[in-house]
């Protein structure tokens, strides 16, 4: 009796595990395709921010991509693109990508199909009525995709993006010279850099990201000190989804 429930117990941690890896696990493709890093040949990086658009952390990110012509995506968050138009009206303008980063940032672990499709279709109006633009690149709150997500993107012709890079600007010890470091320690040609513009959890207004802001140039610098140039994470999904 003893080793039916043993095989038991042993069958529901490698489910538990499985579902882990598929859930959590950053670069995991088995719930369903998502962009980790860009195909090497080029010398090419993609810069992305989450969590926005927060002031004055985005507008200060702008102005320094903007001051060195460089383009990145903003995974944005739909509450906050009702809230801060005009900067998500800037982003646009400017001539970056905007993502979706679901409405309210809830962690999808668990989420019904019907919530994921709820946050994610808000968001897409919230982003069209600023922009007159529907995004085609999705990235999960916390990396955590979760059943159901892929359909709902599949529906709406949409890419998930994850990343190969952080400068893990979200831990709160680290100073900016650390996310720099951080950022840049193991680019490759191709690779998907994530950064912060904003906080899921915080308010709007809270300075969270300066270091962030801090970090930016000496990053750039060692990007171009490395012969990469920065592309949008667009130029590196396959051609249907462009
Ligand atoms: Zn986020």
């Amino acid at each position: 009796m003893h080793w039916i429930l043993l095989a038991l117990m042993g069958c529901m941690v490698g489910v538990a595990a499985a579902v882990y890896y598929a859930c959590w696990v950053h670069d995991s493709q088995l719930l369903g395709p998502s962009l980790v890093r860009g195909a090497a040949g080029a010398k090419r990086v993609a810069l992305t921010f989450d969590d926005g658009p927060t002031p004055p952390c985005t507008e200060q990110i702008l102005d320094i991509l903007k001051a060195h012509g460089i383009q990145a995506t903003f995974f944005v968050n739909g509450k906050l693109v009702e809230r801060f138009p005009n900067i998500v009206a800037r982003i646009h303008r400017e001539g970056h990508a905007l993502g979706n980063h679901t409405y309210s940032h809830p962690c999808l672990r668990l989420k019904s199909r019907k919530r994921i499709a709820w946050e994610i279709d808000r968001t897409q109006e919230a982003i069209e009525r600023v922009t007159g633009v529907r995004p085609k690149v999705f990235r999960s709150p916390y990396g955590v995709r979760w059943f159901g997500l892929f359909s709902v993107l599949r529906e709406q012709g949409m890419w998930s993006v994850q990343w190969s890079d952080t400068g893990f600007d979200w831990v709160e010890k680290n100073t900016a010279e650390d996310i720099a470091a951080k950022t840049v320690a193991n680019l490759r040609d191709g690779s998907v850099i994530l950064l912060h513009d904003g906080c899921g959890a915080c308010e709007p207004g809270e300075v969270i990201h300066a270091k962030t802001v801090a970090a930016l140039p000496a990053i750039i610098e060692e990007v171009y000190r490395r012969g990469f140039k920065f592309v949008s994470v667009h130029d590196f999904l396959p051609p249907r989804t462009r």
